[in-house]
């Protein structure tokens, strides 16, 4: 028996969110009294992977899994699970993770639950806390089968050191045939990705229009943060829909959410809820974002932004 961590990486990169599923998974071991194997598919450098109490690196190389297929992720992480008799696998609660997990339960005659905030209260039967009602309410849920799948939160246990010395094996994997090809994919470059971000800076309809952005993302750069929107605003074209966050567009949970111009519309904050804290700046005091938020500032964001911009840069010349 051991917890499988299942890291996301780009382009031989370690995902950002991966330090915390193995800081949760070795956790996990740790409560179970077993150890913890992290899967690594085309990564480059795992040496990282020893501060957060990896005891073995699984690694898996091959060109054939450069892009994320839901298919043969499922299939590849199901051969390695049975290779590494693993009863507990951990994986991120990020779209791609959300889209193979019920493969993957599928696979391994597994239960999964989603949208998991903490390590399990109870082993016995296994009961774990996770958000439900699109991150409004939190609900207790218990995992019957043997098997358990264990789709993490982001930002919801955080990230742990506890350095080790893993071991690493390399494993061959066999591939799917495929059934889906991906042509050719665009990426946004050079920018901090929402999935990634500390901090998200997010500009509504209330900006006015596209040529009003350079708020947002001059606001964004002083904080080094990433930039999303409301789905009008990407809807009308002003931002790309890589930026449209809330229900129908990316999840986001930073530990700093700023909305710019948001009406707090249901949808919009159905995405956002799990944010650690959110800052409004809306003009109109009735806006409903302001109930969920946990500072607001009432104000003209033409007249609000700028300004407190000015103030952080301030404050970072100063403090630097
Ligand atoms: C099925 C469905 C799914 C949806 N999914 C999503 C989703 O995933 N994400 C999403 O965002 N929406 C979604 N929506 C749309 C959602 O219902 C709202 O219409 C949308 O979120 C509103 O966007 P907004 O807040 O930018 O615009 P508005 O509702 O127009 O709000 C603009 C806000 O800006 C404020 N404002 C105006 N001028 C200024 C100023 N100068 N300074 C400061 N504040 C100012 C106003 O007071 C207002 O609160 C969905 C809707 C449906 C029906």
């Amino acid at each position: 028996m051991s917890v499988l961590a299942y890291i996301e990486s780009s382009k031989g990169k370690i995902k950002k969110n991966a330090f915390e599923i193995v800081s949760y998974s070795s956790e996990l071991a740790k409560q179970l009294g077993t150890e913890i194997v992290v899967l690594a598919i085309n990564v480059e450098d795992t040496s990282e992977l020893n501060k957060y109490g990896a005891s073995k690196i699984i690694k898996v190389s091959n060109s054939e899994l450069d892009n994320f297929d839901s298919q043969i992720f499922s299939n590849v992480i199901a051969q390695v699970a049975k290779h590494t008799n693993s009863s507990h696998i951990v994986i991120s609660s990020s779209l791609d993770s959300k889209y193979m997990a019920p493969l993957l339960a599928i696979e391994l005659d597994a239960g999964y639950l989603s949208n998991v905030v903490e390590l399990p209260n109870n082993l016995n039967p296994f009961t774990i806390k996770r958000t439900c009602f699109t991150n409004k309410a939190f609900c207790e849920s218990t995992i019957e089968s043997d098997i358990k799948i264990i789709g993490l939160s982001g930002n919801a246990f955080g990230v742990v050191e506890n350095q080790t010395n893993s071991s690493s094996e390399n494993f061959e994997v066999s591939l799917l045939n495929k059934k889906i090809t991906i042509k050719s994919t665009e990426k946004v470059s050079g920018k901090i990705s929402i999935a990634d971000a500390d901090i998200v800076v997010s500009g509504g309809r209330g900006l006015k229009g596209p040529e009003n952005w350079n708020l947002i993302e001059d606001l964004a750069d002083t904080l080094g943060a990433a930039t999303s929107c409301s789905k009008p605003v990407s809807d009308m074209g002003w931002r790309p829909h890589s930026e449209h966050v809330g229900q129908t567009g990316k999840p986001v949970a930073t530990n700093l959410y700023i909305a710019i111009g948001i009406s707090g519309a249901i949808q919009h904050l159905a995405g956002i809820n799990s944010s650690k804290i959110k800052v409004v700046i809306n003009n109109d005091p009735e806006a409903p974002f302001f109930k969920a938020a946990d500072y607001g500032v009432v104000g003209d964001a033409f007249d609000v932004v700028p300004r407190l911009n000015e103030k952080l840069k301030a404050f970072k010349a100063q403090n630097s």
